[in-house]
């Protein structure tokens, strides 16, 4: 499964979640609040990330996490162009334009 990335509107917190692409948000693991946002991340931010959640079970090596991020990026680009448009996904996501087409 894929991981996201999501910041807790209730205390800020960045944290990832592995869950399928159309499974709703999972609650804040720092003060389970369930409103939560998916942040649009670049590869290194994905990287970042996982490296920071220092002591999770859920850690991945370089080539899962390259392996993951090519199989589910042409997805979650497809979403964010149905959703947001070709301006908005090549604005602020322009890693997912670069790599993978
Ligand atoms: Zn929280």
């Amino acid at each position: 499964m894929p991981i996201y990335d999501y910041r807790c509107e209730s205390c800020g917190k960045p944290f990832a979640a592995r869950h399928g692409f159309n499974d709703p948000a999972p609650a804040c693991p720092h003060c389970g609040e369930v409103s939560v946002k998916r942040i649009i991340v670049s590869a290194p931010a994905v990287a970042g990330g996982l490296l920071t959640n220092a002591g999770d079970s859920r850690r991945a090596s370089k080539e899962q996490l390259q392996d993951k991020w090519a199989e589910e990026t042409p997805k979650l680009r497809k979403k964010l162009v149905d959703k947001l448009g070709e301006d908005f996904v090549n604005k602020n996501a322009p890693t997912l334009n670069t790599k993978f087409e």
